[in-house]
């Protein structure tokens, strides 16, 4: 895999607004929000999409959401509650082919994302 502008970032060639980081994980605020806090927080190993995850990313995909715990309770939304998203390919809108998840919080959000007027489509 020849790399996303999130190995950019991961390896500072493009800026981003960075709040975690560790040896396997980085976590940053997406570029356009789609909720008041709308975090990003993906592995430092490239792996395009959820269907290439292989048994031996089980505990990295495991660590992701353990950051996204971590980061709730830092920033003080845990108990407000939150959304946790992984969007894989083009039926989900995947845009970028380095997984991700998507972390929102601030505010209710709207549930579910398959609306009636798009089951009319
Ligand atoms: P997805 O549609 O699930 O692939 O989500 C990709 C996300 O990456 C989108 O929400 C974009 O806004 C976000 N994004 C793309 N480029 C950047 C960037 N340079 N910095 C931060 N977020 C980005």
């Amino acid at each position: 895999m020849s790399g996303t502008i999130f190995t950019k970032i991961i390896n500072r060639e493009i800026p981003a607004d960075i709040v975690f980081e560790d040896d396997i994980s980085l976590a940053f605020r997406d570029i356009n929000p789609q909720a008041p806090v709308h975090l990003l927080i993906i592995p430092k190993k490239e792996i395009a999409t959820i269907n290439d995850v292989e048994e031996g990313d089980r505990e990295l995909v495991g660590h992701l959401y353990w950051v996204a715990a971590r980061l709730a309770k830092e920033m003080g939304f845990d108990d407000d509650g939150y959304r946790v998203v992984m969007n894989c390919g083009e039926n989900a809108g995947q845009t970028v082919f380095h997984i991700h998840l998507h972390l929102l919080a601030g505010k209710p959000l709207g549930w579910p994302p398959y609306t009636d007027r798009m089951k009319q489509g």
